[in-house]
C-alpha cells in the first residue's frame, strides 16, 4: 500500500481530537462485510478513545454480520428515518466509509449532500467523488477495513484497538478479499491480518459466522441457479447468472443469500468475466467480477449505472430481467476485444 499522507492524517486527527465530538459513521447502502466491519471497527476504536460515536446505515445488512460488536447500536434509516435525521443534526463530524460516490448513500444522499459540518471519507474505490473535507483514498488497499487500521496506527490510535474492533476489521478484510483469494498481492495485507490476530481474535469462528451460516434453501438456490440460470459464453470468456423474482420466491430468498454466487462462474476454465443479475422490485441489481485486467468497473459504469473496482463492480438497471439479459448478451461482442485480450 502507498504511504499515508501525513498532512491528511493530521487533519483527520485534529477533527477527532476536539473535545466532546459527536461522530457519525456511515457505510454504503446495502452494506457488505467490509462496509459493516470497517464501520463497527472504527466506531469501537473511537468510542474506546472517549468519543461519542453513532453508526448509521441506510438499510439492513445480512444477518451473518450481526455477531459483530456494536451491531445492536446501529440505527437504520430504513427503520428509523427520523432518528437518523436527528443524529445528523446532533453530530459534529461525519465519517463515510467504503464508497466513492454519493449515489452509494441511497435514500440518505440529499442528507449527506447538505450536511454542513466536516465530512471525512475513508475508502479504497478508484475515482472518489470530491465531496469530503478530508479524503483518505487508497484504491490499492485490499479493503476499507485494512485502510482504517493503517489510519488508526498512523494517528497512534492503535492503543484503542481491542479484540472486538480487531474482529470487525478482520471481517472486512476477509470478506473483501474473498477469504484472502484476491486483492492480497501486497504483503502488507497479511502483515495487517497478523497484527489483528494478535488481539486474540478467533478467525475460524469469524469465518464460520460469515460463510457457514446459510440456510438449506440458499444452498438449493445456488444449485438451481448453476443448473438452470447460468449461461456460459466461452468465446467471450464470460458467463452470466440471473435470479428472477420467481426463483427467489421458490427458495425463500432473503438478502445476502446470493452473496458469492457471482464468483462461481470464474472457476470455470477460461472464464474471466462473470455477471449476476438479481431482479428486485423496481430494478435489476448487477454484480460483476473479473480476473486479470478486464475492467468490470468500466463495463458497469458504461452500461449499468454503476462502478466499483477493476475486478469487482456493480450497478443497477431500470428494465426487466429479460431486457437486461438481452442488453448484456448484445454487449459481449462490443467488449470482445477487451474480453479476449485479457487473461
Ligand atoms: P457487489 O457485487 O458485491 O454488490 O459489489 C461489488 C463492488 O461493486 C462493491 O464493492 C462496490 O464497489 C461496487 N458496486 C456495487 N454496486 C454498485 C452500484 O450500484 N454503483 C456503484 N458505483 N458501485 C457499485
Ligand atoms: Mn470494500
Amino acid at each position: 500500500m502507498k504511504e499515508l499522507d501525513i498532512e491528511i492524517i493530521k487533519s483527520f486527527r485534529a477533527l477527532i481530537s476536539k473535545p466532546n465530538q459527536k461522530v457519525l459513521i456511515l457505510p454504503h447502502v446495502n452494506p457488505d462485510g467490509d462496509a459493516v466491519g470497517s464501520a463497527l471497527g472504527l466506531a469501537r476504536v473511537l468510542q474506546n478513545s472517549g468519543l461519542l460515536v453513532e453508526v448509521i446505515s441506510v438499510n439492513d445488512y445480512p444477518e451473518y454480520y450481526y455477531w459483530m460488536s456494536g451491531h445492536d447500536q446501529v440505527t437504520f434509516y430504513s427503520k428509523k428515518p427520523k432518528r437518523v435525521r436527528q443524529l445528523f443534526q446532533e453530530s459534529d463530524l461525519l465519517i463515510c466509509l467504503d464508497f466513492n460516490n454519493l449515489s452509494r448513500t441511497g435514500d440518505l444522499k440529499s442528507v449527506v449532500e447538505n450536511y454542513d459540518k466536516p465530512t471525512v471519507l475513508i475508502d479504497h474505490h478508484p475515482y472518489p467523488q470530491d465531496f469530503p473535507d478530508v479524503l483518505i483514498s487508497h484504491p490499492e488497499c485490499s479493503s476499507t477495513a485494512e485502510l482504517v487500521y493503517h489510519v488508526l496506527k498512523a494517528m497512534d490510535y492503535d492503543k484503542y484497538v481491542d479484540r472486538e474492533a480487531a474482529e470487525a476489521l478482520f471481517c472486512g478484510i476477509m470478506t473483501d478479499t474473498g477469504s484472502f483469494d484476491y486483492s492480497v498481492s501486497d504483503p502488507q495485507t497479511f502483515q495487517t491480518v497478523s497484527e489483528l490476530l494478535k488481539f486474540g481474535i478467533d478467525q475460524d469462528y469469524i469465518h464460520a459466522q460469515v460463510f457457514d451460516n446459510y440456510s438449506a434453501d440458499r444452498m438449493r438456490l445456488l444449485g438451481y441457479c448453476l443448473n438452470e440460470c447460468m449461461e456460459v459464453f466461452p468465446e467471450y470468456h464470460a458467463a452470466v447468472m440471473y435470479l428472477s423474482k420467481e426463483t427467489q420466491k421458490k427458495f425463500n430468498f432473503v438478502p445476502g443469500d446470493s452473496e458469492g454466487f457471482v464468483n462461481y462462474p470464474l472457476s470455470i476454465k477460461g472464464i474471466h468475466f462473470s455477471t449476476l443479475f438479481t431482479e428486485r422490485d423496481d430494478m435489476v441489481k448487477a454484480s460483476f467480477r473479473s480476473k486479470g485486467e478486464f475492467p468490470a468497473n468500466m463495463f458497469a459504469s458504461e452500461n449499468f449505472n454503476g462502478g466499483g473496482h477493476c475486478n469487482a463492480a456493480g450497478g443497477e438497471v431500470y428494465a426487466s430481467l429479460t431486457e437486461t439479459l438481452d442488453k448484456y448478451r448484445k454487449l459481449l461482442p462490443v467488449y470482445q476485444e477487451l474480453l479476449i485480450k485479457t487473461k
